[in-house]
């Protein structure tokens, strides 16, 4: 085996670290980072870009932040609010209002990987500066050295056996010599279906279910 891969909610940080904490974090703040980096080019791009598409006028940031964290309670996948929350959570990261969650077996497990010559990627729904900033800004310190790729949902769907195609064609292994670890099913039976092995991570507080899958509760055992 030459490559780990693993998703993060549920399998490496707990779910509720992001819609608990991250979430809401950037719903709160939306009003007032946009009136905050008003001048700021990038910011402002964003506003006017927005402002057209919802028929707004953009001096009034008010409403057009009030339009965004109604997007936010809608769960709506828009660039450019996917955006926005990335700058408002780097703010939140960078100013300490909160760290990103790693399960306490998770670097341990990467450690005992390296240093057995395996290579660690990442693939969650998660924008890859959300990733990026999680394991820059963790509870563990800064461990983004540790993993090599990340990808997130411009490779496709968790549950399409598509997107694991791309993953191993892009870490140029054959699929069985990768392994994926996830809470969830659904991505460990595409997983599969691209040929990776799987692991299911049945955390505390998760209800187990019937699946094809080899299964732990945590890393410990892992290369141990
Ligand atoms: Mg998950």
């Amino acid at each position: 085996m030459e490559w780990l891969l693993f998703d993060v909610e549920g399998t490496i940080g707990s779910l509720a670290f992001v819609r608990a904490e991250l979430f809401p974090y950037a719903r709160r703040a939306m009003p007032g980072f946009l009136r905050q980096h008003a001048g700021s080019p990038e910011v402002h791009a964003i506003v006017e870009r927005l402002a057209e598409e919802i028929r707004m006028d953009p001096s009034n940031v008010d409403a057009v932040a009030a339009t965004l964290q109604r997007w936010i309670d809608e769960d709506r996948k828009h660039t450019d609010l996917k955006e926005l929350q990335g700058m408002i959570w780097e703010e939140g990261f960078r100013k300490g209002a909160f760290r990103g969650h790693l399960y306490p077996d998770v670097v341990p497990f990467w450690n005992r990987a390296r240093s057995r010559g395996l290579r660690l990627a990442i693939y969650s729904s998660g924008s890859v500066l959300a990733q990026q900033l999680l394991l820059k800004f963790s509870v563990e310190g800064d461990v983004s050295s540790l993993i090599e790729r990340n990808y997130d949902t411009r490779v496709g769907s968790k549950s399409d056996v598509g997107s694991y195609r791309r993953i191993v064609e892009d870490v140029s292994v054959p699929p069985s010599e990768a392994l994926f670890y996830s809470d969830t099913v659904s991505e460990l039976d595409a997983a599969l279906s691209a040929g990776m092995r799987t692991c299911r991570l049945l955390r505390p507080g998760v209800q187990p279910t019937e699946h094809r899958h080899h299964e732990i509760t945590d890393f410990t055992s892992e290369l141990a």
